[in-house]
């Protein structure tokens, strides 16, 4: 695996569907630094949805136990990727959102809902 923002993942296409459900409109891996999984241009909101283990989530991700060395560069990495990115796109004046996989799958509805109420303050300002 060459990307770490691999394509289509399950829990990313169940936030896609539930946002599109409840009326919300965005743009897919726009092109933007990191390559956002979801934008909002209106807003200048961009929604990264983070693997537990590619993006070492403190509740899931575990060290793998062989070729530990190779793992904590490649997600040490990963993690140094994701505030650059972050970095980037706050100072082109997007606002960043990052879910982990687990709370979509544990949560939808309140990904959804956390989305929303960050879209109508934007709106609201
Ligand atoms: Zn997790």
């Amino acid at each position: 695996m060459s990307r770490v923002r691999s394509a289509d993942t399950v829990p990313e296409i169940a936030l896609r569907r539930a946002l599109w459900a409840v009326g919300l409109r965005y743009r897919v891996r726009a092109r933007l630094p990191g390559k956002p999984d979801l934008a909002f241009p209106k807003s200048r909101l961009t929604i990264f949805v983070d693997g537990c283990f590619w993006h070492a989530c403190p509740r899931h991700y575990g060290e793998p136990k062989s070729n530990t060395d190779f793992w904590r560069t490649k997600i040490a990495a990963n993690r140094k990727r994701d505030r650059r990115v972050d970095r980037e796109l706050r100072k082109l004046g997007w606002q960043v959102v990052r879910i982990w996989e687990h709370e979509l799958r544990e949560n939808l509805p309140g990904a959804v809902a956390r989305v929303r109420e960050l879209l109508m303050r934007q709106a609201s300002t």
